[in-house]
């Protein structure tokens, strides 16, 4: 773990500002942004597996994947990835595919982070990319953005809720993510 630097708030509000454009497309609320060596913003990317019918869309998927096309290489050497919520197992393998050099993140995620919440898939002993990581600036912020989103969503008619796309009954989805899971995105 390291210090947050000024420019991590910046970058990090900017996630939050991807985040709350997931919130009003119905999404969870995840944002995140990829930051160059040279400190611009690469990409952007804002957690739509509902808009896309992508169990994958999650934001930093989306934000890798810009920030490939961007710079035309799946290798984003010496970049910074910056979200708003601890990243699951999926996001964390592909971050390190990528060769992402620093993570910052905000919000921990009880229920599916993967930098040493509930697995540590990121910096893994026996992996051999080594990523730096940050956590916890904004994070009161970022949580509460989750969890004004699910308790919004509880109080809707079952009617009105989001179709789910697994079958399962009206809600059923939300009761296990009180605290905002990105199981749920
Ligand atoms: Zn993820």
């Amino acid at each position: 773990m390291t210090e947050p630097s000024t420019s991590d708030l910046v970058f990090l509000r900017a996630a939050i500002t991807e985040a709350h454009a997931a919130e009003l497309a119905g999404e969870v609320p995840v944002g995140a942004v990829i930051v160059s060596p040279t400190g611009d913003i690469l990409a952007s990317g804002n957690n739509r597996v509902l808009r896309d019918h992508d169990p994958t869309a999650h934001a930093e998927i989306v934000a890798l994947r810009n920030a490939g096309l961007a710079l035309s290489n799946y290798r984003l050497t010496g970049c910074t990835l910056y979200v708003t919520l601890e990243p699951c197992a999926m996001c964390a393998g592909a971050i390190l595919h990528a060769r992402i050099a620093r993570l910052v993140y905000a919000a921990p995620d009880p229920k599916a982070g993967a930098c040493g919440s509930v697995l540590s898939v990121m910096n893994h002993p026996q992996l051999n990319h080594k990523v730096e990581v940050t956590s916890g600036l904004l994070a009161e912020d970022c949580s509460a953005l989750l969890q004004n989103f699910f308790r919004a969503r509880r109080q809707r008619p079952a009617a009105l809720a989001h179709p789910n796309p697994q079958g399962e009954r009206p809600g059923s989805d939300l009761d296990d993510n009180e605290e905002g899971c990105e199981e749920s995105r």
